[in-house]
């Protein structure tokens, strides 16, 4: 068998560490040629030992020194910064490109191994988020192949026909129905919300990820995203993407057909069977998660969001709706929301004031390419920045 060879874009985290132990389960399928992190080096460094990349990408060149003096002898070169990042992500020995950087970060990498045409496993939803049209455009003129990594993309991609071309019409899928599980304050009373914790916000009930995408989840912004990614990965209107609250996690998301067929996935809540699937598809492997036991779930249960709990969700179909720039403004403005909250300075509830006041503050305008989404990018951090200051002030 000829080994699929792989770069891992964002490997120190919960994303790179799963992807890891399912390529280490089969050494006769997968052979890591690029690692990259941005920081906990110690990490990237026995991932190194472990896997033997040919290079390793770190965020500066002070780091790239360090890595290289504890990595001599194991054969990796070490590179730094964002040009590596793309070098890596278009190198011509990479078959496939694990795009697990977290934010705005990962669209230039991402959209180079687009560009050189491989297989890109998508979990970095921001880039599409923020690119939509051009990210898209890019797939289809390069011949890039777009598996999606998110779990509840991954169900739709297997819940929808086998081949998929894009148009659900003809494919007599009424919608699609994206599953939430409501995140740690589901059930928490609003009043109590002004004063949550960052560690609090980041106890996800059913998934350990990343901090930026636990918070993510605590404000449902990440469901947000996800109609967003949703609208592009499948070629769907606004109103064929529904939210449906399933605080279990089990059923990762749904297709509905004309004829009232309900087609899902369902597993346990284990990022690794997404990421084997994605990594071996369309053929399927063994990825460490025990199988799903019925008799142990017991129960499913659905709610319909509620908007007013979660008005991140509303700020994401607004921005959606607006098109342009808006979905690129909207993210950034999560992005500097988000990390004001997990540094201390931002309050919990204050989050969807600050995306709401910059969709209001950088009207949406047509994106015809990269330069002009990074624009967007840089308009929306600047604007959230200016209400952060305001709110930090007024405190
Ligand atoms: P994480 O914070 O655990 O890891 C992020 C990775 O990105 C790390 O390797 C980090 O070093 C790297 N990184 C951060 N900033 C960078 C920068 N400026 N330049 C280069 N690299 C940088 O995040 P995660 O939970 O693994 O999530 C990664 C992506 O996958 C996110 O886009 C997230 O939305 C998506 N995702 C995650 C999960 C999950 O279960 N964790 C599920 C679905 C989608
Ligand atoms: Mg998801």
């Amino acid at each position: 068998m000829t080994k699929q060879r792989l770069t891992i874009l964002g490997a120190t985290g919960s994303i790179g560490a799963s992807t890891l132990d399912v390529v280490g389960r089969h050494p006769d399928r997968f052979e890591v040629v690029a690692l990259t992190g941005h920081r906990r080096l110690d990490v990237l460094e026995a991932q190194c030992r472990r896997h033997r990349p040919r290079y390793a990408v770190v965020g500066d060149a002070a780091d790239a020194r360090h890595l290289a003096t504890s990595l001599s002898g194991v054969g990796t070169e070490v590179l730094a910064g964002p040009q590596a990042l793309e070098h890596v992500a278009s190198l011509p020995e990479v078959d496939a490109v694990m795009a697990a950087i977290v934010g705005a970060a990962g669209l230039p990498p991402t959209l180079a191994a687009v560009r050189s045409g491989k297989r890109i496993l998508l979990a970095n939803k921001e880039a599409l988020v923020m690119a939509g049209a051009v990210f898209m455009a890019e797939v289809a003129r390069c011949g890039a192949t777009l598996l999606p990594i998110d779990s509840e993309h991954n169900a739709v991609f297997q819940s929808l026909p086998f081949g998929f071309d894009g148009n659900l019409r003809s494919s007599g899928v009424r919608k699609i129905l994206l599953t939430a599980s409501g995140g740690p304050f589901r059930t928490t009373p609003i009043d109590r919300l002004a004063e949550v914790s960052p560690d609090q916000a980041c106890a996800h009930p059913n998934w350990v990820m990343g901090r930026k995408i636990s918070v993510d989840s605590a404000t449902m912004m990440n469901k947000g995203l996800e109609v967003i990614e949703a609208r592009w990965l499948f070629n769907a209107a606004p109103e064929q993407i529904e939210v449906v609250i399933h605080p279990q996690s089990i059923i990762h998301s749904l297709v509905q057909y004309v004829d009232g067929s309900v087609v899902a996935e369902l597993g346990n809540p284990d990022m690794r069977t997404p990421i084997a699937h994605a990594l071996a598809y369309p053929e399927r492997i063994d990825s460490g998660v025990a199988s799903l036991d019925l008799f142990e779930v017991l129960q499913l249960n659905f709610e319909r969001p509620d908007l007013h709990r979660f008005p991140c969700l509303a700020l994401a179909y607004r921005a959606l709706a607006a098109g342009g720039s808006a979905p690129a403004v909207l993210n950034a403005a999560n992005e500097v929301a988000v990390s004001a909250f997990l540094d201390g300075t931002l309050p919990f509830l204050r989050i969807a004031d600050v995306i709401s006041a910059s969709l209001d503050g950088v009207p949406s305008r047509p994106v015809a390419d990269l330069e002009a989404v990074l624009a967007a990018d840089a308009d929306g951090r600047a604007a959230a920045r200016q209400v952060v200051e305001r709110f930090t002030k007024s405190r």
